[in-house]
This record gives C-alpha cells, structure tokens and sequence, in this order.
C-alpha cells in the first residue's frame, strides 16, 4: 500500500467522450521537471500557464493550460500537475502517453536521472484516495465526492456538497470528542477508587452520557434520510398482463419509456426508469407480465419472467397493480401469495387499481369503483399493514400524486430536505452499533460503582465504532472497496 502511494499517478480525469475542455492530473512528488518538459517552463505555482504541449521533438500536440500546484495545497496533498487541453478522446490519450514518456525522460539537470521516475496511470478513486491518506478529506467525505459524482437528483447533490463540507463528519467529530471527555471521567474514577460514584454524580457523568445518545440518535435520524437520498427506493410495478404496468411507468416518469400495447405479454423483459419524488430517487422497474411460466409462450418471455421475480427479490416496495376494467377475471390473489413469499424483509405490497377513467360513470362512479375496489380487498385480506388501496388512471393521471405520496411513506421519508446531507448504509451501520454501546453503557452506569470497568468499555466501544464513520479506523480492505468504486482520474 506505502510503496504505492510513493508512486506518482496519472490519469484524464474528464469524462470519456468529446467536450470543450478535458483534463489529464497528475500527482506525486517533484512534478516541476515534468511540467518543465511538457511546457518548457516550470511556472509558478498556482497560475494558469497557456502554451504548446510539447512533444519530444519540440512539436505541440496541442495549446491549452497547465497549472501546478505545490505540495501540501492541493487536491491529493501531493504536488499536483493539471494540463488543460481540447476535449477530445484522441487529444487526451496523446497528452496522457506524453506525461508517462516525459516522465521517463532523463532530467538535463540531474544527469541520468529520470525525471518522475514510476509515474503510472491511477487507479479508480487513487486520487481521492491520496487525499484521505494525506488529511484533506476523512473517510466520509471522500464518500461524498462520489456521492456528488453520482448523484441522480438535484437533493442528492446538495445531500453530497453538504456531506463534503462536513455535515457528518463534523457531528461525529464532536460526538466522540464528548465521549473522550466521558470516558476520560471514568477511567480516572477507575484510577482513584476513592472517588468512586460521588465524582461521577458532581460531574453529572450520567447527564452527559443521556445527551451524547440524544445528539446521536438524531444524526443518526438525519442520516437514514441521507441515506435514502443516496440509494432511492427499489419499486416494481407487478401485475396481470396489460393491466397497465408500462402505462404506469410511463406516468411516473412523464416519458414513453416502454412499449405500451394492447396485446397480452408485450413486454418483454424488465424496464427501469429512475424518477424523482421530492428528491428522493425512486428506481421504477416494470416486469414482464406476471404469468405462470408455463404460460409463457416462448424462451425470451420466460427469460423476461424470471428477471422480474429477481426484480421483486431486491424491492423496497411491490405495486400490485389491478385493471378496474378486469377485476373479475384477475387471479390477483395467487399473483399476491407469489409476490409475498419473494419479497425481501421490510419491503411492502401495494395495491393500486389502475383504468379508474374506464369505468367512471356519470353519478355512479366513485360509489361502484370503491364497491369493487372494497371487495377486492376484503377478498385479499390484504391491508394489514395499513396502506390504503390507491385508485389511479395511468391514462389521465388522476390518483398518481396519491401514489407518490404512498411511495415517499413506504420509504420513511420525512421530507426535511433543509440541512440532509447524504450518508450510507455503512454509516448507518457505525452509527447504529456506537447507540447500542452507549445504551449499554447507560445501564452499566445505573447499576453503579461496581460496573465503572464495563462502563469504560461501552464508552471505548462507542467511540472506536463511531471513528469508522470518518475512517479513523479502516481496513484496506475497506478502502479498497470505497476508492474501487470511484471513476479513474478522481
Ligand atoms: P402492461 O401489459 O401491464 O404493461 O399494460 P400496458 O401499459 O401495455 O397497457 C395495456 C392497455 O391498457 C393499453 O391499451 C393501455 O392503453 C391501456 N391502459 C393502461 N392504463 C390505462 C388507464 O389508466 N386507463 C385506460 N382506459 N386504459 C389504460
């Protein structure tokens, strides 16, 4: 891992493809030789330098702006080297394949010498990473730059930008900052037995302790909304053939995604569409007519089935969706007991009828809809959990702001969008166990003198737990697998 950071890297770290603007980076140390080679000057720091990239032979391979900017005050905390050239694919590779030439170049001014000796092409995420390792970004910040990266609504974005400038990792700076104080009460009660209890009550240690919890059960509230504007929410539109799916899809994302007919088993294969409700990513997957396999008239159809019960395995939440048109015909109620046997723990089936428009009649309407939709439901015994039926028309779109709000409860969304900042699911997870420690530790304290040893191990236990958050603890392991997702050249 060290030899590798001592390593200089290089990498485009613009977009594939055409653009006005592309960028290739460098990091690593002593990087002056290789601007020198490259422009023919060393600049001075920090400044926008226009001129030729030079080729060996003093040719250009094209004009731009290279900027350098010294050891500690950049991106990487490295010596960074920024060569601002036309957008081009082809462009970019030269540029690249220069750096890594010119670099092996012997310096004139140390004779035999290399100039950037073992410059290489960067890994995924490596100079992000070479931030975490050089103190400019914590663990969860780093993150967040991925998490801007890859962010699929405007609230996530802003969820990122916040996460980057400290949002999280700041709270929990304090919050371990306040269990140090703690834990530096008790173990000193540990070291001078004679104080004991007294010392701990005129230190209102037990106070201290409920309002540590307190702050950090509400970061934590905070985050599982970060979290879900992070992930979104996984929902598949289910039901018989040509009830309606791809039509509701459709809806949902205001765009003619999937094929809509009106012969039975058109659609083929799964259709996801990523649509946002207040922000919160919600990845729509329209499946395959539900059908028994048997019925399947061909291999791609099958195929195509089998996809969408994968989908249902990894839902948040299952729209069974029922034609008004057809409620008589409908086996909904085997469709239903197969849908909930795949369903993953904590995920939700939602009844929704679609077609309301079809059989609006005028002053009968509403009466006989909710008749039959009543019937239905009393048929499927189906809403123990408390959610309502939704009556909707994917042809007028009555019914879908109903829906959506529907989605935004299963997902336990709590609209706060002011001040979340995006977290994960590991987050999440150290924040979870640090809660468990301190609540342990709470009963430890209330059982009194004789538990001060278990106590400080909770206090301990919660506080290493909670560093993994901004990694103060991390494996290479983990850090392997945060940076590996990253795209090259960040
Ligand atoms: P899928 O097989 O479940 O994906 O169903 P489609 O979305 O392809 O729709 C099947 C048929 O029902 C098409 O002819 C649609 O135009 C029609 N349809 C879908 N939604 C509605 C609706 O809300 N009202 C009416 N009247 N027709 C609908």
């Amino acid at each position: 891992m060290l030899a590798r950071l001592d390593q200089p890297i290089v990498a485009i770290a613009t977009a594939a493809g055409r653009g006005a603007v592309g960028i290739v980076r460098v990091s690593g140390r002593g990087l002056d030789r290789l601007m020198q080679a490259l422009t023919g000057r060393v600049g001075t720091p920090r400044v926008a330098h226009y001129g030729p990239f030079l080729n060996a032979d003093g040719s250009a391979i094209d004009h731009g702006l290279a900027l350098r900017f010294p050891a500690p005050h950049s991106y990487t905390g490295e010596d960074v080297l920024e060569l601002q050239a036309h957008g081009g694919p082809v462009v970019l590779q030269l540029l690249l394949a220069r750096c890594l030439e010119a670099a092996a170049e012997p310096d004139p001014q140390a004779s035999g010498q290399q100039r950037l000796p073992g410059l290489r092409l960067a890994m995924p995420g490596e100079f992000t990473e070479r931030a975490f390792h050089n103190d400019k970004l914590d663990l969860a910040q780093a993150e967040a730059v991925a998490d801007l990266i890859d962010a699929s609504t405007e609230a996530a974005a802003r969820g990122a930008a916040r996460s980057l400038s400290g949002a999280l990792s700041q709270p929990v700076g304090q919050l371990r900052e306040g269990l140090i104080e703690l834990r530096a009460l008790v173990e000193a009660t540990l070291d001078f037995p004679e104080e004991e209890i007294d010392f701990l009550q005129k230190a209102d240690a037990i106070g201290r302790l409920d309002r540590l919890a307190a702050r950090l059960d509400g970061l934590l509230a905070t985050a599982r909304q970060g979290a879900l504007l992070r992930e979104g929410l996984q929902v598949v539109i289910a039901g018989q053939p040509n009830a309606g799916k791809s039509s509701l899809l459709n809806a949902l994302a205001g765009a003619e995604l999937a094929i809509v007919t009106a012969i039975p088993g058109t659609t083929r294969d799964k259709v996801s569409q990523t649509v946002q409700i207040e922000g919160v990513p919600v990845h729509v997957t329209d499946t395959a007519g539900l059908r028994e396999d048997a019925q399947a008239s061909d291999e791609v159809e099958r195929i195509g089935i089998a996809r969408s019960w994968q989908a249902i395995a990894d839902a948040d939440a299952v729209l069974l969706l029922h034609d008004l048109t057809r409620l008589d015909q409908a086996d909904y109620r085997h469709t239903e007991a197969q849908i909930a046997a795949r369903l993953p723990a904590g995920a939700r089936l939602l009844h929704v009828f679609n077609k309301a428009d079809a059989i609006d009649l005028p002053g009968l309407a509403d009466a006989r809809q909710d008749a039959r939709i009543a019937e239905v439901v009393a048929t499927i015994g189906a809403s123990a959990d408390g959610l309502a039926p939704i009556r909707l028309s994917a042809k007028t779109g009555t019914g879908l702001d109903a829906l959506r709000r529907a989605l935004l409860q299963l997902a336990g969304w709590q609209a706060v969008p002011e001040g979340v900042f995006i977290a994960r699911e590991r987050h999440l997870r150290a924040m979870r166990a640090a809660a468990g420690h301190l609540a342990a530790a709470r009963d430890w304290a209330a059982q009194g003198d004789h538990a001060l040893d278990l106590l400080a191990e909770e206090l301990r236990l919660s506080h290493d737990v909670l560093g993994e958050v901004i990694g103060a603890y991390s494996s290479d392991e983990l850090l392997g697998d945060i940076f590996g997702r990253f795209c090259i050249g960040k």
